[in-house]
């Protein structure tokens, strides 16, 4: 009954130089930084989290920035467009604001009925602003320039670039309980009806099937949402019985991840709701300060000097 895979929890990309990363995503998109942190398999690097005011599972965009990090290409077995979903009639906004702020920006346009302004981030990242067709009752975080009414309010989909969906679309289907909704071209797109929103994946066919290289400007994994380990371990089971490799459970301090490569080549990783943001700062508090694994905590005085300064 509780075992459901509820849409996505988050995002996970590389980036180059972090002060970038952090003025780009807080202060030009307007999102809030929920976490500050390291990468807990290279605490030299910062791990952080941009998502809505208590970065809820399906608002979360994480980035592991690297400041000398080389330039990534997209390609086939990678996550190659996040969408974001925004408010009705404000894509006008977000198009005069990318002008303001130099943003690398593409005429708005319309994909299974739903008008999107695809932008990119400083290094690169393909995103797009999306209008809903359906239901968004989620909203956004507000800054100074930024209101309710325009403001990003979490994830609408993300596309998986693929030599052939037929596999990937397989576990979706099969596993995650996804259904083919409707398909554009070579663009088949995928939701799940147990939520409202970041419910949608986008599988498409490369015309000109190429391997991309995984560095900055490109996606690392993405993340499924469920509600907590046993439901987990359920889909643990559910991934072995399919013949695929997965990881024990890994404890990533703010929710529990499994992870595994689909067969058309993209990392997927299984993530709970609990614990949360919160476990270790007040909902006021989040992201102001850094916050280390227990196990760092003795390293706190060295990892701080080793990371790049960073003025929030
Ligand atoms: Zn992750």
């Amino acid at each position: 009954m509780e075992n459901k895979i509820l849409g996505l929890h988050h995002i996970t990309a590389i980036a180059g130089d972090p002060q970038k990363n952090y003025d780009f995503y807080t202060k030009v998109l307007g999102l809030r930084m929920v976490k500050k942190t390291v990468n807990f398999d290279d605490p030299q690097t910062y791990h952080f989290y941009f998502g809505n005011e208590t970065g809820s599972p399906g608002t979360i965009l994480t980035f592991f920035p690297w400041p000398r990090a080389k330039k990534g290409k997209n390609g086939v077995g990678m996550a190659t467009e996040i969408g974001y979903s925004v408010p009705e009639g404000s894509l006008n906004f977000w198009q005069k604001r990318f002008d303001k702020y130099k943003v690398r920006y593409e005429n708005i346009s319309e994909e299974f009925g739903e008008k999107f302004l695809p932008f990119e981030d400083p290094d690169g990242l393909k995103l797009k602003l999306i209008i809903s067709g359906t239901k968004d009752s989620r909203e956004g975080w507000e800054i100074n320039e930024i209101k309710k009414d325009v403001a990003l309010k979490g994830f609408h989909s993300v596309t998986l670039n693929l030599y052939n969906q037929v596999p990937t679309a397989a576990i979706l289907t099969h596993i995650f309980n996804y259904k083919l909704k409707k398909q554009e071209g070579t663009r088949f797109r995928y939701s799940t009806d147990e939520v409202e929103n970041a419910s949608i994946i986008d599988l498409l066919e490369a015309t000109n099937p190429e391997k991309g290289i995984n560095a900055a400007g490109t996606n690392h994994h993405i993340a499924f949402r469920v509600k907590d380990e046993l439901s987990q371990e359920f889909f643990r089971k559910k991934i072995i019985d399919a013949g695929l490799n997965i990881t024990g459970k890994i404890d990533r301090d703010y929710f529990f991840s499994l992870y595994f490569r689909e067969p058309g080549g993209v990392l997927f990783e299984i993530a709970t709701d609990n614990p949360g943001f919160t476990r270790d700062e007040s909902p006021e508090d989040l992201g102001s300060s850094l916050k280390l694994p227990e196990k760092f905590e003795p390293s706190r005085e060295r990892i701080e000097n080793l990371l790049p300064k960073l003025s929030h």
